[in-house]
């Protein structure tokens, strides 16, 4: 087969040298084996080139014009500009080329090209800069076709990528396919090298989407067996913490203004009966955002500590962790929790303060400790954590979740997560974990009233926020960008909040907060925003994850389009948490069709299921791939909602292959195998990492 070849460095290629050698290097491709699994970002298609009046600003496009007028060329300190316009009978569109001299010479008056490129507005006039011309003969077998859009670095172009690739596959000529074929003719799926081919030089979309689901099976198996042959080690660590139900949790909940919704009460008894069983817990808690995730955490944190052990709560965001310490310490004082000593541990502490924290927590002066990642660093010695609770565990990366869990012996472990994902893909891919599900939200809660609107309804918008304001409740406006000038016609958090305080009564109290802030900055804010001290927070993401501040009720998103209906649902879950009536406002600043489309089930639904799924079905073929890379659960090319039948298959599969061949071992496993104990960055390993 070719995996020698594969191993070789991209500079044996033809026309690759040292210096491009390095481009390569620098994006993470060393080998040609990696070339063949650089991906497309995306693809342009070659579209059936449009009328003039049909172009669209700021993607690609492709129209077929004539040349009017005369073709001019100036120079501009350095640079040369040629320039003309083109036309059809709907409309004209200028062109602009830099430092291309020659075409002046080329260019003719009355001739008829598909011009492709990225469409820009000026004025009442579309433009296009250095677009690519087109012959319309040259243009018409293009159509349909996708080109790769690979990403890149500054210095390396996609066609030298393209190129690479392409010759790389000489050497891949011997790659061995390695799937069952039983399973290949089953599932239709095609031949491992074809998939991989496909992939990079698709010729139509249904190419494209066969080499996508052969390449999502191959992740999907990989990782199902992973996990099969994971538990099967780890199902029978002892549980050494074990611990009994405590006065203190059951004293809480009677006297919590609320009673635990169905869904609550069961999981908790889930985490219980773990907690007392003679096997540790790892238990993954779903639920989506507002549906009361903490107080479970808060109640396993007491179950801990009050049987006499440390327990640890990891947050993604540092605004997050103080929230939740904040949040804690007034819950501690207001019921009288005496039991649970906390402790917040970040990495916007001092240096001194944090190695304050550090001894407390070594010395066991502390049993309840909440941070960030600043948790599970070397530094940090537990004298005898029993147990660690990942909140928002859908934005860290499995490997955080491992260290952590690493940190003591056998730990329990809770991951508290509202990825959206249906119970029985859940049961798959989290094959390692039990799993509750919390899918109910709280009572007497009033559906969250949505509007998508144009900008030209902010006035009534600022007015309804003050009218809240007057009434006391708490606005949110979130903003995509923190300064001005980062990009045109997107909000920005600082001018924003100018603006806002001359628009607005003076009585309203109006503070910001974005990434670029002291973390003591940020606390500070936060702080002041939950003690009702101000009225609107004027904010970037950040906010995005967990935060909780039920006397908020009118959420505000600036340039929604530029957000994944996945995020704009997280973003909107900061609202609607309280009994009070709550908005959310989404700003829609583009005159994009599609654009308004999308966001229009914001309108339809407040369910982060249904949410996920027409996220899914809305995307085209030019954003397949990249939309939920962060997190866990990041298939490379694999979509568990889109590809659910696969991942079902896959458990199939799995099984049926270990039943026969428990651990791998006969040789047409061989590569599965290989593969199999690779590391990758979706491999969850608690008993390893
Ligand atoms: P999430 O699941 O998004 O983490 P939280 O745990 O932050 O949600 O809970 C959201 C809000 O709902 C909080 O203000 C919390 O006090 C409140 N809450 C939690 N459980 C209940 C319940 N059973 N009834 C009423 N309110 C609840
Ligand atoms: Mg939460």
């Amino acid at each position: 087969m070719g995996k020698r070849e594969l191993q070789e460095s991209v500079i044996e290629l033809k026309g690759i040298g040292e210096k491009t050698g390095k481009l390569f290097n620098k994006i993470g491709v060393n080998t040609l084996g990696d070339l063949l699994y650089y991906f497309p970002r995306g693809y342009d298609l070659f579209e059936e080139p449009r009328r003039a009046c049909d172009l669209k600003e700021n993607i690609i496009c492709a129209c077929k014009l004539t040349i009017i007028g005369s073709v001019t060329r100036r120079h501009v300190r350095n640079l040369s500009i040629v320039a003309f316009e083109a036309a059809d009978e709907t409309g004209r569109v200028k062109m602009t080329f830099f430092n291309a001299p020659y075409l002046v010479n080329s260019i003719k008056s009355g001739s008829t090209y598909i011009f492709r490129g990225v469409v820009r507005r000026k004025g009442n006039f579309f433009s296009m800069d250095h677009p690519k011309m087109y012959k319309v003969e040259e243009y018409a077998p293009l159509i349909g076709s996708l080109q790769p859009r690979y990403p890149l670095t500054k210095g390396l172009s996609n066609n030298t990528v393209m190129k690479a690739v392409d010759k790389a596959f000489i050497s891949a000529g011997g790659l061995e396919e390695f799937m069952p074929y039983e399973i290949l003719e089953r599932l239709h799926l095609i031949g491992y090298l074809e998939a991989l081919r496909k992939i990079h030089f698709p010729k139509n979309a249904d190419e494209l989407e066969n080499a996508r689901r052969r390449l999502a099976y191959n992740e999907f198996l990989v990782f199902v067996l992973k996990l099969r042959l994971l538990k099967q080690n780890s199902e029978e660590i002892k549980n050494n913490y074990p611990m009994i139900e405590v006065a203190d949790t059951t004293r809480l909940l009677e006297q919590l203004p609320y009673r635990l919704t169905g869904a609550q009460l069961r999981a908790w008894e889930d985490i219980k009966r773990d907690l007392e069983s003679d096997h540790v817990m790892n238990r993954l808690i779903q639920g989506d955002v507002g549906s009361g995730k903490t107080v479970l955490a808060l109640l396993s944190l007491i179950t801990a500590a009050a049987n006499g052990y440390q327990g640890a709560l990891m947050a993604p965001t540092e605004v997050l962790a103080a929230q939740h310490f904040e949040s804690f310490k007034s819950l501690i004082k207001k019921y009288d929790i005496k039991c649970l000593k906390v402790a917040l541990l970040t990495g916007a502490l001092s240096a001194k303060d944090k190695k304050e924290v550090q001894r407390q927590i070594s010395e066991g002066e502390v049993n309840c400790i909440i941070g960030t990642n600043a948790l599970i660093q070397d530094k940090v010695i537990y004298k005898n954590l029993a147990l660690v609770i990942t909140d928002e565990q859908h934005r860290f990366g499995v490997r955080q979740r491992g260290t952590f869990a690493g940190k003591g012996e056998g730990t329990h472990v809770l991951a508290m997560s509202a990825t959206p994902i249906p119970r029985t893909l859940a049961i798959i891919l989290y094959g390692d974990l039990s799993i509750s599900i919390v899918d109910e939200l709280p009572g007497g809660r009033k559906p969250i009233k949505n509007c998508v609107v144009g900008t030209g309804y902010r006035p009534t918008a600022y007015k309804f926020i003050a009218d809240q304001v007057a009434s006391g409740s708490q606005v949110y406006v979130i903003c995509p960008m923190i300064e001005e000038g980062e990009l045109d016609g997107v909000e920005n958090v600082v001018s924003y909040t100018q603006m806002l305080r001359a628009t607005l009564p003076e009585s309203v109290n109006i503070e910001m907060l974005h990434g670029k802030m002291k973390p003591a900055q940020k606390d500070a804010i936060m702080e002041a925003f939950a003690r009702k001290d101000i009225d609107v927070l004027v904010s970037t993401t950040v906010i995005e994850v967990g935060i909780n501040v039920p006397n908020a009720t009118v959420m505000m998103i600036e340039n929604s389009e530029r957000f994944g209906l996945s995020q704009l649902h997280q973003l909107r879950g900061r609202v609607g948490r309280g009994e009070k009536q709550s908005y959310c406002i989404f700003i829609n600043s583009s005159d994009d069709e599609d654009a308004a489309k999308r966001l229009d089930i914001m309108n339809r639904s407040n369910d982060g299921f249904v949410i996920a799924e027409v996220d899914l079905k809305q995307r085209g073929p030019g954003d397949l791939f990249g939309v939920r890379q962060s997190g866990e659960l990041c298939f490379k090319v694999g979509d568990i909602y889109h590809d659910s039948d696969l991942v079902r298959e896959s458990a199939m599969d799995a099984d049926r292959i270990l039943s026969t061949d428990p651990d791998l071992l006969l040789p047409q496993h061989n590569v599965l195998k290989e593969l199999v104990s690779t590391k990758s960055a979706n491999f969850v390993d608690f008993t390893t990492l």
